[in-house]
């Protein structure tokens, strides 16, 4: 885990602990798609598979969720975000490689919790 006083992975420009920190730690819940995205986003930054567990739809959500060891994601960015959709561009590297990956997710609410369904990939 970053330590709290380090910008959020995210890119938000907060400090961890006053953006997706507190709603890794369980102090707050995601108020938008968005904000999910954003925190999940930061949940694979930082190696919390149990947020990207639980804000999963049961539905849909994997068996396996370890992370990868050898993926090091590197930056997020927004590109449109409206309703319960949220288009973004995550960029990682791998073996000193750079990728990025363009996905425009979908999420639900379920019992007053916003979770992530499934993404369509560019
Ligand atoms: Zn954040």
């Amino acid at each position: 885990m970053p330590p709290l006083q380090q910008p959020c992975p995210c890119g938000s420009g907060a400090t961890y602990d006053a953006c997706c920190g507190r709603l890794h730690r369980g102090a707050a819940l995601a108020e938008t798609p968005e904000e999910l995205m954003r925190s999940r986003y930061a949940a694979y930054a930082v190696g919390d598979s149990d947020y990207v567990f639980r804000t999963w739809h049961p539905r849909t959500r994997p068996d396996d969720l370890s992370p990868d060891p050898g993926r090091t994601w590197t930056g997020l960015t927004i590109v449109a975000a409206a309703d319960d959709w949220v288009e973004f561009v995550a960029s990682y590297e791998v073996g000193g490689a750079a990728g990025e990956q363009h996905e425009r997710s979908r999420f639900e609410q379920r019992a007053g919790r916003w979770v992530y369904v499934d993404g369509e990939f560019e």
